[in-house]
Formats: structure tokens, C-alpha cells, sequence
């Protein structure tokens, strides 16, 4: 509990003191948005993104607190909001078939099993699923809603609930649409935020401007006509090829990720399946030729690094303020590229290997240690000089060379045996 006041107060900006006091209390009275900031919706697989760039949306009931035309065309507005900075376009529907279910409802109405229901007027204005739970936006009856500023203005909540439909969670921004406490302001000098932006072009990249030239296949393509940005040509990497080797290599919620070319697996140890796919399907933002990565699971961040950028990463979301330069993490300006990087979760440390030689960054301190780089051969004997990927996973460093890796026991730092680097896929 402690731990998530703490992570509350870090959200808003607040003191953090760990302790439930009266700013806090009150931060958390004021009118937001229901969708929960911390926990489960965090760490979750919640956050993804529809697979189709034309929605459908049916209104299922209206609130007596404003004419129906005035609510259709307030919801047709915050619609307009994301439809305007993306590919995606929403209509209106009447039919129960619609991709996404709007409704007015008071207190408890669980529709489905996440669903908490509302708390009566004020508190909690409206709740909205992301498309993993089918995007339903709920707006709480027991509020007075309308067009202007007298009561809550639906237009502007409407607006803001769309976007976690859309797959975005809150942002700890303010001034930005997705954060969660509601701003009363006035819907016609309304502006998407940039980081709005950023974030939902990320997901779904920008606005396509060709309507005229493409109408013979229009329909087939449909489904898939995302901007994937993966080159159609480049031949698919053979996950059993016994020559395979890898860009990067990290841990992600529970999962593993290897990373090649334009493209990457994943493991996941319950499923015990294998999913490859484009990375550009994952961050679309991202095409590929990723050449290091890890992750920081207690901050839920993945990290990537591509020549003199990295990005910060959470779920298929690159975090605001991204790309960056290596070289403000501390790297002198000889290094142009990270061949490798992994976390320890023993000693808070991460290892950076370039070149021949390796560093050693303090995740607490937030710094470069002192005493780097050093060889990576006098440190880590029995391996090639260079490391084209890094992972630590049950106690034992995994240093991947061309098609091998070479495994370390992380504490003593004692080589313990060498394996093909697919044995991860269970070719034979
Ligand atoms: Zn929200
Ligand atoms: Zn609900």
C-alpha cells in the first residue's frame, strides 16, 4: 500500500512521503477520470492498440441532463480529436455490432469482469476499457453533464476516454488530454497536447493524406493497412537457422525479446509459444535494426538503443521525451554505437558492452560508474572480444557472440557453458 501512495504522490507531483496525507486525499477527491493510474492497468497486458484503422461506434443510451443532438455532436467532436492526427476514422452506428459501446450509467454496472462501477456524483466521471477489454466508454449518469461549463463537459471527458479506447493510459503531463483529473476549460479553444500527439501517432502513426489513387484494392487491404513501415523484401530470418545471432536480446513483463533485422520473437514461458512478428507492428516508430536492449521491470520500462539514440519504452508506448542520446547516460563521445546491454537485478547495475570494452551504470544513482570501461576479455574470459547481445535471467549472465552465447554465473562471474544462440526456440 505504501509502495502505491508512493507511486501516486510520484504521479501528481506530490511530495512523496509514502504516507496518505492531506494533499494527497485530496488530489484523489478531485473529479477524474476512473481508469485506474497504478496497479494492474499498468503492468498488465492492457495497453495495445486495435488492429484496424476504420471503428465503429454505437451510443446507447443518452443522458436526460442534455438535448441527444447536443450529445451525439459532442461525442462526434472527441472522436474528431483523435481521427484528426491519425489514419483511423469512427462512425456512428445504431447496431449492438459496433467495435465500441457508449453508454450513461449510474453506480454498479458491471459490465464485464473489470469493470468497478461508479461512485455517484463527483469523484469518478467515467471509465473507458482499452481495446483488450473492447473499448466500451462509460460515463457515470449520476454526474450533470452538458455542452458548456456549467456542469462536466462531456465533450472534453468524451475526448480524453476515447484515447485510453484507443490504447493510451494516463499521462502524469498536465495540460496533456490523457491526464486523469478533469480541467474544466472551454471546449471551443480546445488543443490536442504534443505529447498527446506523439503518443497516439505511436501507436497508430500520422494521418494518410492519399484517398485518390488507391481505390482498386481498397477493400481487401483493409484490415492491414497500417503504416508497419517494415521493409516488404527483406527476407525472414529462420529462427532455427543454426548461424542465426541477434541484434539485442531483453526480458519484457515475464517475456523474453529477440531482436533481428527488422523483426522480433517472443517467448513466453507460460504459453510456451513463440510470436514473431515486425518490430515496426510493435512501435511503429520504430523500424528495426534495434542494437541493444533491457528492461527496468520495477519501472515497467523497456529500453532500446539504435547508433547514438535510445528510447524508453512502455508496453508498445515510447515515452515522452524520446529519443535521446546515449551520451548523456554518460558515454564519451568515441562510443557511436551499445552493442549490448543488460540489467542486473542484483546490484541495480546496468552493463553496457561497445567494442571490446564494457561500462557500468548505476540505475539508483542514475550515473556511469566509476573504474569503466574495462576489457570485456578480463572480465568475462572464455568469450569472443565482442558481445552483439546481453541478458540476465535466473542468476546467470547470457552473453550472446555471433551464434553462440556464453553463459556466466552473474555473481561470481565464472563461465558456466556455451549454447547455440536459439536454444531459447527449442529447435532441433
Ligand atoms: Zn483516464
Ligand atoms: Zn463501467
Amino acid at each position: 500500500m505504501t509502495g502505491k501512495i508512493r507511486q501516486m504522490q510520484e504521479f501528481f507531483g506530490l511530495r512523496v512521503t509514502g504516507q496518505l496525507d492531506s494533499r494527497t486525499l485530496d488530489e484523489m477527491k478531485k473529479p477524474r477520470c476512473g481508469v485506474p493510474d497504478i496497479g494492474e492497468f499498468r503492468t498488465a497486458r492492457a495497453l495495445n492498440r486495435w488492429p484496424k484503422k476504420d471503428l465503429t461506434y454505437s451510443i446507447q443510451n443518452y443522458t436526460p441532463d442534455m438535448d441527444p443532438a447536443d450529445i451525439e455532436d459532442a461525442i462526434e467532436r472527441a472522436w474528431k480529436v483523435w481521427s484528426d492526427v491519425t489514419p483511423l476514422t469512427f462512425t456512428q452506428t445504431s447496431a449492438d455490432s459496433a467495435d465500441i459501446l457508449i453508454s450513461f450509467v449510474a453506480r454498479y454496472h458491471r459490465s464485464n469482469p473489470y469493470d468497478r462501477g461508479f461512485d455517484g456524483y463527483g469523484g469518478e466521471l467515467a471509465h473507458a476499457f482499452f481495446p483488450a477489454y473492447g473499448g466500451d466508454a462509460h460515463f457515470d449518469e449520476d454526474e450533470n453533464w452538458s455542452k458548456d461549463l456549467k456542469g462536466t463537459n462531456l465533450f472534453l471527458v468524451a475526448a480524453h476516454e476515447f484515447g485510453h479506447t484507443l490504447g493510451l493510459g494516463h499521462s502524469d503531463t498536465w495540460g496533456s488530454l490523457m491526464y486523469p483529473i478533469y480541467v474544466p476549460s472551454h471546449p471551443q479553444n480546445f488543443r490536442l497536447h504534443e505529447e498527446d500527439i506523439y503518443r497516439i501517432q505511436s501507436l497508430y502513426g500520422p494521418p494518410e493524406y492519399n484517398d485518390d489513387d488507391d481505390d482498386d484494392n481498397d477493400d481487401d487491404t483493409r484490415e492491414s493497412k497500417f503504416p508497419t513501415n517494415s521493409p516488404a523484401e527483406e527476407s525472414t530470418p529462420d529462427m532455427c537457422d543454426p548461424h542465426l545471432s541477434f541484434d539485442a536480446v531483453a526480458t519484457f513483463r515475464g517475456e523474453t525479446l529477440f531482436f533481428k533485422d527488422s523483426f522480433m520473437w517472443r517467448t513466453n514461458p507460460q504459453r510456451r509459444n513463440i510470436e514473431k512478428g515486425p518490430i515496426s507492428a510493435f512501435w511503429p516508430a520504430l523500424k528495426g535494426g534495434i542494437e541493444a536492449a533491457y528492461e527496468l521491470e520495477d519501472k515497467d520500462i523497456l529500453f532500446l538503443f539504435k547508433g547514438q539514440k535510445y528510447w524508453a519504452t512502455q508496453a508498445n508506448i515510447i515515452r515522452p521525451g524520446y529519443p535521446k542520446n546515449i551520451h548523456a547516460l554518460g558515454f564519451p563521445k568515441t562510443v557511436k554505437k551499445i552493442d549490448a546491454a543488460l540489467f542486473n537485478k542484483d546490484t541495480k547495475r546496468t552493463l553496457f558492452f561497445s567494442g571490446d570494452e564494457y561500462w557500468s551504470y548505476d540505475e539508483t544513482k542514475m550515473s556511469m560508474e566509476n573504474g569503466y570501461p574495462r576489457k570485456i576479455s578480463s572480465d568475462f574470459p572464455g568469450i569472443p572480444s565482442t558481445v552483439d547481445a546481453a541478458l540476465q535471467h535466473n542468476g546467470h549472465f547470457y552473453l550472446f557472440s555471433g551464434s553462440k552465447q556464453y553463459k556466466f554465473d552473474s555473481k561470481q562471474k565464472r563461465f558456466t557453458g556455451v549454447q547455440k544462440s536459439n536454444s531459447w526456440f527449442g529447435c532441433r
